[in-house]
């Protein structure tokens, strides 16, 4: 069995400028709202089951914002299933 870990990812909407780099970065976790014009976690996303691999590449998306607008938070780490 593949190894996953659960995550929690936020994007605090006060702090997006809007700069589109998330989205640019991962399209299928980050596009745009357009109720309030900033980003948005897709529902997909908002709590997901990832590889170590994939949570690397969302913390480098996360890393990439220039405002740290977005945040992800280890729920479980181990045999999810
Ligand atoms: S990278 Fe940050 S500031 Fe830019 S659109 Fe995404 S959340 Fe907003």
């Amino acid at each position: 069995m593949q190894k996953l870990i659960k995550i929690q990812i936020t994007l605090n909407q006060e702090l997006c400028i809007s700069c589109g780099v998330c989205s640019a970065l991962h399209s299928k976790a980050f596009e745009p709202d357009s109720k309030t014009n900033k980003y948005k976690v897709t529902p997909k996303y908002q709590v997901i089951k990832v590889t170590q691999q994939e949570l690397e590449q969302l913390q480098q998306v996360a890393q990439a914002c220039p405002v740290q607008a977005i945040k992800i938070k280890i729920i479980k780490n181990g045999n999810v299933n």
